[in-house]
């Protein structure tokens, strides 16, 4: 028996096991609650969505885990040195959802779409100055699974591209920097900021007031990843002087955005509900089956997250 352990309302949860049952019929999905005292001692295995840790803590027995999200730093931080291995969704479609997202706000903001709305809403009749793709500069932060297809995405349309991780890395038509000091190189040349990190110990306020200060003065960002990784008061002050130009906000450090949050009404800002890349049930499901397949039949755990890197 696989138990589904998570803090989701019931509805949701049934719509997993639903997906998860269909994709592995050989297995026996029940939500963690229906599990006897001693079924939980044999679990060896658990599929999460944001659970509780305790109920994970509450399976002497379990191996492993698999994550119905790409992003599992909750889960990290709740749990601090887990006695089983932490598994993620690694989904090509939602690397390819990703990168769609990715390309639409930074051709928004290419194009001059928030200052076209602003003149509209005054019946200002202007053109903006026409910068060509090849000469718009996007840095793309973090180039795993999301942020590698996504600099592939802007660079196959024709933009300017560069990305930053933490080991080195050869892309097709992307300019790689790692390092602190790659970071620096990046951001001095970057139009548009996009942000694919992890959040982690290390990547937590990343985007302070030095860091953007780096950045050309007009640049715009796109945030992706996790609220945190920005510094909100900092980044409000660039929009404000005009240092910087925009802002396309997905993730918060608070979630949903609080109703009195200065992004709301900020004429800068563009606020978006956390819907740049949602996870796909029916996909989702597919690869968290294949991979206990693999692990009935072979004994091996899929590749986990690093405890100690944090991601
Ligand atoms: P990933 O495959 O783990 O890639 C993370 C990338 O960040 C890697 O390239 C890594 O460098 C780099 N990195 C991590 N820490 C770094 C540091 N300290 N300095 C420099 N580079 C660093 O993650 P992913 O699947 O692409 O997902 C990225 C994040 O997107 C997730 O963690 C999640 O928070 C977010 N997300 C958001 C949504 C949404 O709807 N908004 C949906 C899904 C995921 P190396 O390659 O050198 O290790």
């Amino acid at each position: 028996m696989i138990p589904f352990v998570s803090r989701a309302d019931v509805a949701e949860q049934t719509n997993w096991i639903e997906q998860l049952s269909a994709a592995m019929p050989n297995e026996v999905i029940v939500p963690l609650n229906d599990l006897t005292l001693e079924q939980r001692l044999q679990c060896d295995i658990a599929i999460v969505a944001n659970p509780n840790p305790s109920d994970l803590l509450s399976l002497p027995s379990l191996k492993w885990v698999h994550s119905v999200w790409a992003g599992v730093e909750r889960m990290l931080n709740e749990l601090e040195s887990p006695p089983f291995s932490i598994v993620r969704l690694i989904d090509e479609n939602l690397s390819a959802t990703m990168s769609e997202a990715v390309l639409a706000w930074t051709l928004y903001l290419h194009r001059d779409m928030p200052i076209y709305a602003k003149q509209q809403a005054n019946t200002v009749w202007q053109q903006q100055p026409m910068v060509h793709a090849k000469d718009r500069r996007i840095g793309v932060l973090g180039l795993g699974e999301l942020g590698r297809v996504s600099a592939q995405r802007l660079a196959a349309n024709g933009f300017s591209v560069a990305g930053w991780s933490r080991h080195p890395k050869q892309i097709d038509g992307v300019e790689c920097f790692y390092g602190e000091d790659g970071l620096t190189h990046l951001l001095k040349q970057t139009d548009i900021l996009v942000c694919l990190l992890p959040l982690t110990k290390e990547t937590q306020g990343l985007m302070g007031q030095q860091n953007l200060s780096f950045l050309p003065i007009g640049a715009s960002l796109i945030n992706f990843a996790r609220g945190p990784v920005i510094d909100d008061e900092a980044l409000l002050k660039k929009l404000e002087t005009g240092d910087m130009s925009h802002a396309v906000l997905d993730v918060f450090v608070q979630e949903p955005l609080a109703q009195e949050h200065a992004y709301w009404k900020h004429d800068r800002v563009t606020v978006l509900p956390h819907i740049s890349a949602p996870t796909h049930l029916v996909s989702a499901s597919e690869i968290v089956a294949k991979n206990i397949k693999a692990y009935r039949l072979t004994g091996n755990i899929p590749p986990a997250v690093d405890l100690l890197r944090g991601y």
